[in-house]
């Protein structure tokens, strides 16, 4: 194990009779062990944030907004080791738009939640009458989290929730507990006992919390099929919902657009954390004019863009995080290739640099209707489609059950912003896929979820508004 990997990792792990062995993504050699627990451990965290609830509340936002500033400078004190711990559990490079970028955002996720304002609002005077809103504190909220970008989706559940004077109980994705646990505790080195507790437990724990009486609210962010169960469950405890779900993002490149203006964002919009990334493009509609520029560009990079263990200082693209992963991948370009699609580069496992790495993947020459086209591949592969018609095109990108993301690609940025206006999903970027901003919000449509992030969209999501009237 590395000297640098030395405190935090020690103070979240567990011995080997405890803990459940969690492996390097890169090598599959075990980090450490992450502790079990169970649902009586979560029990006991759900009481504690009810207990800890109203005096935190009663701090008020100026103070809470101090801790959460304080907890930012913090995470930047310590960035350097909880990059390598994520590097290494979730298996993203410590360079490029990766692990150090990663704990660099949960600082300013941090700082976000803590300075935004969040006044009540004046919504109806005449005379004397008058009708304020005032957002206040839920109570408990459970958070939910997945593997692919652990600690930042974490801080993007619990830094508004804190803010607003909530309590919070997280469940790390059972692929990356660690990153999460070594976040949660130096959170834990600014807050009173109670307000935050990480419960490091598998999918029933999760169900557990789904269905609990004791939250208000679930933060949830990952697939939408484990979505559609928590809003089952939520039937029970009629719990508020925040579902950031899975992705198909779609990104129509116009007529006559001069590729190499965009080919860097285009690369990494599409291979972004290997493509295990929320609101990555995953099918891109190329028009004719410039198909095989942007498919000859693509492979060139991805021929080029070093892939290998994350803590090697060289490398901007890492392995897939899991078997199961590895698994789903390796089976759709299979499976396009039997349609004849053509696999213009990659299409194979690395296996000389780890078990779980998939070569960076271009595959032109298909059409929708191909399961690599019309289901979230979550890896370092992407389809390219060929059309000829724009309004066709953007008929295709709405043909999705799932609406996360898309973008539109062009030199003129006002007519790719009126392509952007009749494409159905949460956002849609011009020139970039991917982007996002703490002060811009955040969030699905159709069955990408519901609900926002980020901003103050973000803080009264994680609040009850409750209207005063004379
Ligand atoms: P997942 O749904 O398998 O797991 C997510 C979390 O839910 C884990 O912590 C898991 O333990 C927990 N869980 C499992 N069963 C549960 C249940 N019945 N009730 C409650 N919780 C349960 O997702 P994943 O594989 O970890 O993440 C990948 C998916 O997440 C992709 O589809 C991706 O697009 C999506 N995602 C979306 C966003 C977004 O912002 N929209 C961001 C990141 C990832």
């Amino acid at each position: 194990m590395p000297s640098t990997m030395t405190s935090i990792l020690d103070a979240i792990t567990v011995s080997e009779s405890e803990g459940r062995p969690i492996p390097d993504a890169a090598t599959r050699e075990t980090i450490g062990y992450a502790p079990v627990h169970t649902l009586a451990d979560l029990d006991a965290a759900i009481a504690a944030a009810r207990a800890a609830q109203p005096s935190w509340n009663a701090l008020g936002h100026a103070e809470r907004s101090r801790i959460l500033n304080e907890i930012a400078d913090d995470i930047e004190a310590n960035a350097e080791e909880l990059a390598q711990i994520l590097s290494r559990e979730q298996g993203k490079p410590l360079n490029g738009p990766n692990a150090r970028f990663e704990v660099g955002a949960c600082a300013v996720w941090t700082r976000n939640a803590a300075d935004t304002v969040l006044e009540p609002e004046v919504v109806f005077e005449a005379g004397a009458s008058r009708a304020e809103v005032h957002y206040d504190a839920l109570g408990v909220v459970g958070a939910i989290g997945p593997w692919n970008w652990p600690m930042m989706i974490t801080v993007w559940q619990m830094a508004p929730s804190l803010r607003m004077g909530n309590t919070v109980v997280v469940k790390p994705s059972e692929y990356t507990p660690l990153s999460v646990l070594a976040l949660v505790e130096i959170w834990n080195r600014h807050l009173p006992e109670g307000v935050l507790t990480a419960i490091s437990g598998d999918r029933e724990v999760g169900a557990a919390i789904a269905g609990h009486p004791g939250f208000d609210k679930i933060m949830f962010t990952g697939s939408t099929a484990t979505g559609r169960k928590i809003v089952e469950s939520s039937a029970n405890n009629l719990a508020r919902l925040t579902l950031e779900l899975g992705g198909n993002d779609a990104g129509i490149i116009l007529p006559g657009t001069t590729v190499s203006n965009i080919a860097e964002n285009l690369f990494w919009g599409v291979f972004l954390n290997a493509g295990q990334t929320c609101a990555a493009l995953k099918r891109l509609y190329v028009h004719d004019s410039v198909y095989d520029e942007v498919v000859d560009t693509l492979a060139g990079m991805a021929q080029q863009m070093p892939m290998g263990n994350g803590l090697d200082e060289n490398n901007l693209l890492g392995p897939l995080q899991n078997e199961k992963q590895f698994d789903i991948v390796k089976g759709l370009v299979d499976d396009a290739r039997t349609r004849g699609a053509r696999i213009v580069t990659g299409g194979e496992a690395a296996p000389e640099l780890g078990p779980l790495f998939y070569r960076t993947t271009v595959v032109a020459d298909i059409e929708d209707g191909t399961p690599l086209v019309d289901e979230e591949q979550f890896g370092p592969v992407i389809p390219v489609i060929r059309y000829s018609d724009v309004d066709d095109a953007v008929r295709r990108a709405n043909a999705s059950s799932q609406g996360l993301g898309a973008s539109v690609w062009a030199d003129d940025a006002d007519a790719a912003a009126e392509v952007a206006t009749r494409i159905q999903s949460g956002t849609v970027w011009i020139n970039n896929h991917g982007a996002i901003n703490p002060a811009v919000p955040f969030g699905g449509v159709k069955q990408s979820g519901y609900g926002q992030e980020f901003g103050a969209a973000g803080l009264k999501a994680v609040s009850n508004p409750k209207v005063i009237s004379r």
